[in-house]
């Protein structure tokens, strides 16, 4: 069974500062690091390696700087690893970066065919969670997100059985491989290389690839490739007002209702004639 684990290396956000004029992000100086929520990824990855002796692959796309976010994936335990850059991939939005990152998948299934593509939740500095769902749509594959646990993988039959959570509680859902996994933060720790994992992490060969490697249509990636178009970016300014807190302790429930929502018609009142005029109309 083969596995492959997207990784995006990213700016330590602890240390990111904003600058007091510009109001933008300061990278200079910032350490890269694996995206924190692609670490429960790779984690279980390598507990499925553990369990039934599937190879791991990591996948990335990023400049040449990105090699370091993979060598500290094969010391975790990956088995190989592949570096996709390119200058043609710079601006490269999440359309034009789940379509590269695909690309490399479907060159990565001409050797042995993916059973599980295992992305982050999402990044911490593009933070819009649709790279994986984007991969998961051009692939085909079943879609598993916000996973919390791995019950088991059944290659005989080739299904796999997870917990998800959702909003009313978990859900254990069973389908068939191939599939692609978003684990859900919290829920397991990756696990530390060995001296040994890291002197082997340091001699794999990667594999790079460019552009011409793997990418079919080169419209689809770089800027080319990239509908989105970001009008302003800006830090949001600090509302005046505040929460109102309200004494419960020993106060008679139905009064204290009252007053809470006599407080929120006062400053709404629009919403009191709008809820009225819908009770007055039978809504
Ligand atoms: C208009 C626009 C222009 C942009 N221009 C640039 C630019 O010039 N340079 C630049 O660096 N960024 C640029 N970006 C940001 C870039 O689009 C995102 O970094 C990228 O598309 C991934 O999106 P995300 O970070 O929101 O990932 P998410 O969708 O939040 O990521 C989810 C998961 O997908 C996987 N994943 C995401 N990205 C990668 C990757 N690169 N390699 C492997 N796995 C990955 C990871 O598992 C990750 O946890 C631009 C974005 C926009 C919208």
């Amino acid at each position: 069974m083969h596995i492959v684990v997207c990784i995006k290396q990213v700016p330590d956000s602890a240390q990111i500062r904003i600058h007091p004029v510009t109001n933008t992000i300061m990278r200079q100086g910032v350490p890269a690091i694996i995206n924190p929520y692609d670490l429960f990824s790779l984690e279980e990855a390598l507990r499925i390696k553990d369990a039934t002796g599937a190879r791991v692959t990591v996948l990335t796309m990023g400049p040449p700087m990105a090699e370091a976010a993979l060598r500290k994936a094969l010391s975790f335990g990956a088995d190989s690893a592949v570096l996709l850059t390119d200058r043609k991939f710079a601006g490269s939005d999440t359309l034009a970066t789940s379509y590269a990152l695909t690309s490399a998948i479907r060159k990565l299934e001409e050797e042995e065919p993916v059973s599980i593509v295992f992305c982050g939740k999402q990044t911490v500095d593009g933070d819009t969670a649709q790279v994986g769902p984007g991969i998961c749509t051009r692939m085909g594959l079943q879609q598993l997100t916000y996973i919390t646990k791995i019950e088991d993988v059944d290659q005989k039959t080739n299904q796999i059985t997870v917990q998800r959570r959702s909003e009313g509680g978990v859900q254990v859902l069973k389908t068939t491989m191939p599939c692609m996994i978003t684990m859900l933060e919290g829920t397991n720790t990756i696990r530390f290389g060995t001296m040994d994992d890291m002197f082997r992490a340091a001699r794999t060969p990667l594999k790079v690839w460019s552009k011409d490697d793997c990418v079919d249509d080169e419209n689809k990636v770089g800027l080319k490739g990239s509908p989105t178009v970001v009008s302003k970016v800006f830090v949001p300014k600090p509302r005046a007002e505040r929460a109102k807190f309200i004494e419960v302790d020993g106060g008679d429930p139905v009064a204290l209702a009252a007053a809470a929502v006599d407080t929120v018609f006062t400053v709404q009142p629009k919403l009191a004639a709008d809820l009225l005029g819908a009770a007055a109309a039978g809504h």
